[in-house]
């Protein structure tokens, strides 16, 4: 029997502390167990510090706290090999620390509406009333003849301590659960809620009850599973992981992912502390930015599965772990996202990551520009939304271009370098320098390109959206050795008008949207090819494709390209003009809808293509047969149509009554050809 040491009344002044708890953490009474864990695990940590300082000589080496489900008589118990209590401690910390705590917490909130309270840290040991009928207390101090105490507790403010028979240090809080909350009974709700908060505190966690399976054959079993994978790849120094361990802690974190591209290790103590790794995975172009994926931990415990306060918003695509004590916890959001640290923590977190990207750009330019697809809709999107982080990364932001990079520079200097030992000789370029070129294609930036083409054509940029519907201008461009970039990624569309606000003396042209005046030879468009009429060969083609092709919003355009071989440029192509362009992409992105092809465009005659020259002919036959449609003016008719058709088709403007005519307009065609 036990004889009861002391009875009393724990001095808490307000009354109805219970319900306001029970009422105000409704929805998370399952912390409690995050709290008593985060207890064992403090418990062994100061054991650990007076071993260490010589005040303790008993068994450190097999830290644990071991979870135990008792069904029969609905408890639930969380022991641990921590310092243990003596009773004068007991009633130091748990009836005035722990309760007055809890009552500092509910007069806190008691009026508050925000219900957002980020981690519901601080309720500590008294959370456990929240699902507890009872609770009591078995432990043993580490310090020298100290005498095993028990406390209980009915969650009125009532205790009551006894000795105890416990012979090893440490303590044992048991629960005795209440009605609707046995499901803490169950033991996969235990693991669950163990891997979720609780997965890499620094202590074997078991769950008793369950033995581990043996490893191997006939071995005997090892007693209580381990349930938490302990460790914490955040906390280590960066240099002590390797790439393999990166690795395995994302595909530990994300199971059925594809590998991330990059990864930070976040490490300061200073001005604040931040620990963690952020990977910069694949992204799909349907990205949800405004949804966060990085797990927010204060000491290694899981508190949050976002932390959309503390990361910059153009980094929520990011993945990992952040793990930081300097975060305030039992605030609200609201609260969270105007706090000075906060946002300090998160200018850091910013810059960590610039930094990042930037010693990649440097180091490994081969890595870089192959995860530049996805890495550069981060950089983009962060120069948007933060003009330091823009700062940081406009340097290394790049596009892939039509350039040849690969080719040797023309006046390499060449270097005078001395070595150690007093030899000089001459190097040609720097041998540091990396390769903006992989399998073949070059990359460059901005500042490169406008540099580079500055006698061109200064203040301009020429790019192109989409390769395969722009291949035709693309290739005339490039013939002419006009260079031009491809802005083909989903964020592109956003990011030329930013561009254009950047740099706003430069001119950014679609290759399709006009023709540089470089592109045209201007002494061929004067040739008079029909002395009867005095007509120029532009004015009877433009003529003969306004009769044939009919379209009122059709503007057609005629030129002489210029190309080494006549062939080598093509025939006709549409020209979408910038302005009316954007306009329509911007309407049909404001309405959510696909954007369609314009009717109100650009057809561009090339007069000195010779399939053109030909239809002069066939068509000045016609005007000599006169009387009604003659043979050849139907094939005039056919082949302007043809021709156009084809543009549109280079362009992929064909819709679904486009290419059924075209197909059978095709046919005509061939039937004619074969008609002799
Ligand atoms: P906190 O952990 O935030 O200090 P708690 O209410 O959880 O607040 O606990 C109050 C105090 O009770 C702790 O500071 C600690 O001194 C003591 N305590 C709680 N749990 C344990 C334990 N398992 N072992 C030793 N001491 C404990």
């Amino acid at each position: 029997m036990t004889t009861i040491l002391e009875q009393g009344n724990i001095s808490i002044h307000t009354e109805n502390i219970f319900p306001i708890i029970k009422k105000w953490l409704y929805s998370d009474h399952e912390i409690f167990l995050r709290e008593l864990i985060s207890n064992a695990v403090d418990a062994i940590q100061k054991l650990r510090m007076v071993a260490r300082s010589g005040e303790y000589s008993g068994d450190i080496d097999n830290p644990e706290i071991v979870i135990s489900i008792d069904k029969e008589n609905k408890t639930l118990s969380v022991s641990d090999t921590g310092i243990g209590m003596t009773a004068d401690e007991v009633k130091k910390y748990i009836n005035q620390v722990a309760f007055s705590s809890a009552e500092e917490f509910v007069e806190k909130y008691k009026n508050s509406t925000d219900q957002q309270i980020i981690g519901h840290f601080g309720l500590g040991f008294y959370s456990s009333f929240m699902v507890a009928t009872k609770v009591e207390i078995d432990t043993l101090s580490y310090k020298a003849g100290s005498q095993a105490v028990h406390w209980s507790c009915d969650g009125s403010t009532q205790f009551e301590l006894s000795d105890s028979d416990r012979t090893t240090v440490g303590t044992k809080i048991t629960l005795t659960l209440m009605e609707e909350e046995q499901e803490y009974l169950e033991s996969y709700r235990i693991r669950t809620l163990v891997k979720k908060y609780c997965d890499f505190l620094p202590f074997p966690i078991r769950l008793a009850g369950e033995e581990a399976p043996p490893t191997e054959e006939g071995a005997e079993p090892k007693g209580p599973e381990q349930i938490n994978k302990q460790k914490a790849p955040w906390k280590e120094t960066p240099s002590s992981l390797s790439q393999e361990d990166y690795l395995e802690f994302y595909r530990y974190l994300y199971p059925f992912q594809e590998e991330p591209l990059l990864w930070v290790h976040l490490n300061t103590d200073y001005p604040f502390v931040v620990n963690g790794i952020l990977y910069f995975p694949k992204l799909k172009p349907d990205v949800d930015v405004t949804k966060g994926q990085i797990k927010l931990f204060c000491n290694q415990v899981f508190v949050s599965d976002n932390c959309e306060e503390v990361i910059p918003r153009f980094l929520m695509p990011l993945r990992g772990v952040i793990d930081s004590t300097d975060i305030p916890l039992n605030v609200s959001r609201s609260f969270l996202q105007n706090d000075r640290t906060v946002r300090r923590i998160a200018d850091y977190i910013a810059k960590k990551v610039g930094d990042r990207l930037k010693e990649l750009y440097r180091d490994d330019r081969t890595q870089y520009i192959r995860g530049w697809q996805d890495l550069g809709t981060f950089v983009k999107f962060g120069s948007m939304n933060d003009d330091k982080f823009k700062k940081q990364v406009e340097d290394i932001l790049i596009f892939r271009t039509t350039a040849d990079l690969n080719a040797p520079k023309a006046e390499a200097p060449a270097v005078e370098v001395q070595s150690a030992e007093g030899d000089v000789w001459q190097e040609v370029g720097n041998p540091n320098e990396q390769s903006n070129v992989l399998e073949g294609k070059s990359y460059t930036t901005i500042k490169e390109y406008l540099e580079r083409n500055k006698e061109r054509h200064e203040n301009r940029v020429y790019y192109c959206t989409d390769e395969a519907s722009q291949a035709t201008y693309v290739e005339l461009h490039k013939s002419q050795g006009l260079e031009v970039l491809f802005m083909d990624s989903f964020i592109d569309s956003h990011f030329i008008s930013f561009l254009e606000r950047e740099y706003s003396d430069v001119k950014f042209s679609r290759v399709d949207s006009d023709l540089d005046e470089t592109l045209i030879d201007k002494e061929k468009e004067s040739e008079i090819v029909d002395p009867s009429t005095n007509k120029t060969r532009s004015e009877l083609i433009k003529e003969l494709f306004e009769q044939s092709l009919n379209k009122p919003k059709l503007t057609i355009r005629t030129e002489a390209l210029k190309s080494e071989n006549a062939e080598a440029a093509p025939p006709a192509m549409v020209l979408l003009p910038e302005a009316l362009r954007r306009m329509q992409e911007m309407t049909a992105m404001l309405s959510q809808q696909a954007v369609t092809f314009p009717e109100e465009h650009t057809l561009l005659v090339n007069i000195s293509h010779p399939l053109i020259q030909n239809l002069v002919s066939i068509s000045q036959g016609s005007i000599i047969q006169s009387g009604g449609q003659s043979p050849s003016a139907e094939l005039a008719n056919l082949i302007c149509h043809h021709v156009y058709d084809l543009a549109l088709m280079a362009q992929k403007g064909f819709d679904a009554d486009g290419m059924k005519a075209f197909v059978e307009r095709s046919n005509q065609v061939l039937t004619r050809l074969t008609a002799k």
